[in-house]
């Protein structure tokens, strides 16, 4: 019984949790003194709360429980592995099974240039082997000069200092003395924001060209890679138009630049396609993955490595001084195995390029008929949607992330998780979703969206 609470005591977990717990992005003080919401059970696309209030997520956690929660597949498959080989890393020329079979594995549902992998903990931890990784691939090459890498504002990358450097958050460069040396921004391919007086398909040209200046100003020689999101996730769902990525490429590849797309959210089929860069038509030599590769039951990530980088580093490296503890862990490789096999058969790729995809596009485009709302857009089960106070100008409210704030309130009193970026209300649920669950989703918006208005 999904509503049987009777045995937690949810003040007492909250005195511990607001006197010892400090969470990550968080006020803690302010969070103290209201008592985190204790979550406890999780089931498809829902999950409970100790009061036993009912919670469709529609972020599937941090855009990770892609299968959906309660999938006693994955538990079995950690559980075997548990018992059988918890834990053996040495890196003195070891391996386990599950982490030479997920490393085939992944090279099988990745573009035909991957055929290699490097494992890490997470998706920040994979970034920092990306700028490690990229700046070795130029070493060897003998154009150690090449150190610069080229990233956006408002990108997501990850909370290490490689992370949040490539990051671009401001609030996080602000804390930290970031960015790291050699690591450069230029403005994001956000439509609405930066290029509202143009086409869309004109603007994607315009802002990929903001790559092009920024090479010329750095110089050729010293940029080493470039690195995006093929949709930004945590900077608010911002859904490049269709010529931005295939221009991103060519001048990559005019100037010789590694291209590193971060697939933390858009792998694993967020998008209906297995990988965001399928999606949009490019060509990375690195690709960043965490998250859906577990479907956030157990942490994992890393980079998958194209035959470009890793020719280099395998004929001419020797040994790279990087690796995790939990690099190649073997319950985390396991229980990923298990969830690209449920992927796989559950042909939930399909089901969101056929199906869920385009039925989530109808029903939520169709709230851009609110008086709150100026654009909805969506990209296979990635959804956002600006919150305007004129929808005639598009204009957006002084405090934009108080009105998100007021109804992200909305949402979760009435039995939903949405989250509020800035102006942004967006949504990202777990790939399993149904039709008529949709349905429940949307009609729980449109009543949030009521509510604030
Ligand atoms: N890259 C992207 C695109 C992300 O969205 C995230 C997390 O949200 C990360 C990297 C960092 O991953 P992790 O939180 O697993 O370190």
């Amino acid at each position: 019984n999904m509503n049987d609470n009777t045995r937690i005591d949810t003040q007492a977990i909250q005195a511990i949790d607001g006197a010892h717990y400090l969470h990550p992005f968080t006020d803690n003080q302010a969070l103290g003194k209201k008592g985190a919401r204790v979550m406890v059970k999780g089931e498809g696309i829902y999950v409970w709360d100790s009061e036993g209030h009912k919670i469709l997520d529609g972020m599937s956690g941090l855009w990770c429980v892609n299968v959906g929660y309660g999938r006693k597949e994955l538990a079995d498959a950690a559980y075997k592995q548990l018992l059988e080989m918890p834990y053996y890393n040495s890196f003195f020329q070891t391996t386990n099974i599950p982490a030479a079979q997920l490393a085939k594995l992944l090279t099988e549902v990745t573009p035909p240039q991957f055929n290699h992998v490097f494992f890490s903990g997470s998706g920040s931890e994979g970034n920092d082997t990306v700028v490690r990784m990229v700046r070795r691939y130029w070493d060897l090459l003998e154009q150690p000069q090449r150190k610069v890498i080229i990233s956006r504002h408002n990108a997501y990358h990850g909370s290490t200092m490689c992370g949040a450097s490539l990051g671009g958050m401001s609030g996080m460069h602000a804390q930290g003395d970031l960015p790291i040396p050699n690591i450069t921004h230029i403005e994001q391919p956000y439509w609405y924001e930066n290029g509202r007086d143009m086409d869309p398909d004109a603007f994607g040209i315009k802002a990929a060209g903001w790559l092009e200046a920024k090479i010329l100003e750095v110089g050729p020689e010293k940029v080493a890679a470039f690195i995006g999101e093929p949709v930004q996730g945590a900077g608010g769902v911002i859904i490049p138009p269709k010529t931005y990525w295939p221009e991103i490429q060519r001048i990559c590849d005019k100037y010789g630049i590694l291209l590193v797309s971060d697939e933390v959210i858009c792998g694993f089929g967020r998008l209906g396609e297995w990988w965001g860069c399928e999606k949009f038509g490019y060509k990375p030599d690195l690709m960043t993955f965490a998250k859906g590769v577990t479907s956030g039951y157990v942490p994992l990530g890393g980079v998958m490595v194209g035959d470009r980088v890793a020719n280099v580093l395998l004929e001419k490296g020797g040994e790279f001084n990087h690796g995790y503890t939990y690099s190649g862990h073997p319950v985390a490789c396991a229980v990923a195995i298990e969830n690209i096999d449920i992927i796989r058969r559950e042909h939930l790729v399909e089901k969101v390029r056929e199906e869920t995809g385009p039925y989530l596009k109808e029903k939520f485009e169709a709230l851009a008929d609110h008086p709150l709302v100026g654009i909805a857009e969506t990209c296979g089960l990635v959804a956002g949607l600006v919150l305007v106070k004129d929808k005639k100008t598009l204009e957006a409210f002084d405090s934009a992330l108080e009105v998100g704030m007021v109804c992200r309130g909305h949402m979760f009193g009435n039995g939903m998780i949405m989250r509020a970026v800035g102006d942004r209300m967006i949504i990202a649920p777990p790939l399993v979703i149904t039709r008529a669950q949709i349905d429940e989703m949307v009609a729980l918006i449109r009543l949030c969206l009521d509510k604030t208005y």
